[in-house]
């Protein structure tokens, strides 16, 4: 029954809260807020929300696609590893066709070529493909955000108490608090409200999220994805920012609690540390990534393979690093639309599904 899902494709209700919008940023200037996920960045394009809103409201997308903040050093890894005699390279199937430093150098054309790489939908089939074949090494390309970590950790979990010893992660995890922390502080950042992911505070709980408004006086609201959702925790943001009255607000109640998923942390917890991370666009940053803990060692396919963590060269023109910070729309990228699109993408924010440059091709004026 999705009788209840109604509520949330409401018209009527709607069009009431585009018009407040409307009427509360008439004498102001324009208030930018960021999504920092990217099936926030999915659903306002297909929604329409950017343009319905422009130009008292700028819709901003920030760095919440895992495959994009990727960085290409990284993919390389990958791609190395890929190469290893009798391996499997398990993965989700948007790292297949994102670039290293090589323009046209993908899994999905490695797999072409050879090598073994199988398209799996969670960190749990990557640990039945190691059972499956226990004669071959298997190794899971591990990445997302605080969503994919707790499930990654609870088969990493399954594979040391079961004994499994042809299964490893190549840890590309990633923390969300750290990042925006970077961002918020860099001098071009010009955000001021955010839009929270309500997936990620699902696990993370509400209070995750209190930081904003506390130590940057911004406001913030954990939402959902529903169109109705988004334009609610928007009109949210534009009151609390026209009102001057920075909070953090749960629209997303249904869901999310103040104290989110205590059992999947705890499982996060007891497998991985913070450590530093290199993202793209946003260069290192300070305990914004996770490593397997010492116990678990066994597990990392770093170690076990030896791999470094190199750069990497983004691809010529490509912009994909501002756009992920949020200081470039997608569509003010040279190779936008000519020499980059999704069947022949350049970087990562035209690949993979949650990619604002990907959302901004799908959803694009008719011409
Ligand atoms: Fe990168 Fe293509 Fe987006 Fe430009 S349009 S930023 S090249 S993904």
């Amino acid at each position: 029954d999705t009788a209840w899902l109604n509520a949330f494709r409401h018209p009527a209700g709607a069009a009431d809260l585009v018009q407040d919008i409307r009427r509360r940023i008439e004498h102001h200037a324009p208030v930018r807020i960021m999504e920092i996920c990217g099936t926030h960045t999915m659903a306002i394009a297909k929604a329409g929300l950017r343009s319905l809103l422009a130009p008292g409201v700028e819709l901003i997308s920030g760095p919440g696609c895992p495959v994009c903040v990727t960085p290409a050093g990284d993919m390389d890894a990958a791609l190395e590893l890929s190469g290893r005699p009798g391996l499997i390279v398990a993965t989700y199937g948007d790292l297949l066709r994102v670039p290293g430093s090589v323009r046209g150098d993908t899994l999905l054309r490695r797999r072409a070529a050879g090598a073994d790489v199988r398209t799996v939908y969670s960190a749990a089939d990557a640990v039945d493909l190691a059972r499956a074949n226990p004669d071959r090494e298997v190794v899971f390309l591990g990445v997302g955000f605080e969503t994919t970590t707790p499930g990654t950790a609870a088969c990493v979990l399954d594979a040391a108490e079961s004994g499994l010893a042809n299964f490893s992660v190549f840890c590309l995890l990633k923390r969300t608090e750290p990042a925006l922390r970077a961002l918020l502080s860099a001098p071009d950042c010009g955000v001021d409200a955010l839009l929270c992911p309500g997936h990620v505070a699902a696990v993370t709980g509400v209070d995750a999220f209190a930081f904003l408004p506390r130590e940057y006086g911004l406001p913030a609201v954990v939402s959902g994805f529903e169109a109705g959702d988004v334009l609610y925790s928007v009109w949210r943001l534009v009151c609390m920012v026209c009102g001057g009255t920075p909070a953090l607000e749960n629209e997303y109640s249904r869901l999310v609690t103040a104290a989110g998923n205590t059992a999947a942390r705890a499982a996060a917890e007891a497998v991985f540390l913070p450590a530093d991370s290199l993202w793209r666009g946003l260069g290192e940053i300070p305990a914004s990534g996770l490593a397997l803990r010492p116990e678990y060692a066994r597990f990392d396919a770093a170690v076990r393979y030896g791999l470094s963590r190199r750069r990497g060269t983004e691809p010529p023109g490509c912009r994909c690093g501002s756009v992920i910070r949020g200081v470039l729309p997608p569509e003010q990228c040279p190779l936008f639309g000519k020499v980059c699109r999704p069947e022949d993408p350049v970087g990562p924010c035209m690949v993979s599904s949650e990619g604002a440059c990907a959302a901004a091709w799908k959803y694009r004026p008719a011409d």
